[in-house]
């Protein structure tokens, strides 16, 4: 049974999303769950690249010692070529994330450098972003173990 279901069972109106959480109803519904909408692709597509970029900008800020919200000429290379790799990748049905990922698609000096920041940022992102760094691991996890 789905949430929505569970909520109708017990007489209550299925509140609208938005208004006591963020995500929609629908997406309880262990139906749907597993079934990427085009919609749903491109979500996680974005999460990635926020994800990658928020990263990216704590490992320059605390490396290359730049300022809140700027980046290097170096990081931003990288960030723009990130971004880009997100929004080329055919795989992104079946993962969210670059580490969940069976081809490596980046150059060699760039996967160095982005793997340079993983390294860093990773660990460090539960004290600058907790909600996403638990997330990501939620996420990965589940991934996982769809993928095997
Ligand atoms: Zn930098």
């Amino acid at each position: 049974m789905c949430r929505a279901q569970r909520i109708k069972r017990r007489g209550q109106s299925i509140q609208p999303a938005g208004k006591h959480c963020t995500s929609t109803v629908l997406q309880h519904c262990r139906k749907d769950r597993g079934k990427n909408t085009l919609k749903d692709i491109e979500k996680k597509r974005e999460y990635e690249k926020r994800v990658v970029h928020d990263m990216i900008v704590l490992y320059c800020r605390k490396n290359h010692k730049t300022a809140k919200g700027v980046l290097c000429q170096q990081c931003a290379q990288l960030d723009t070529y990130a971004i880009d790799r997100s929004d080329k990748c055919p795989f992104m049905e079946q993962k969210t994330f670059c580490s969940n990922c069976h081809v490596h698609c980046y150059q060699p000096d760039m996967r160095e450098q982005i793997r340079a920041v993983m390294r860093f940022s990773g660990p460090r992102m539960i004290f600058h972003h907790p909600v996403t760094a638990v997330r990501h691991v939620i996420l990965t996890k589940r991934e996982k173990k769809k993928i095997r």
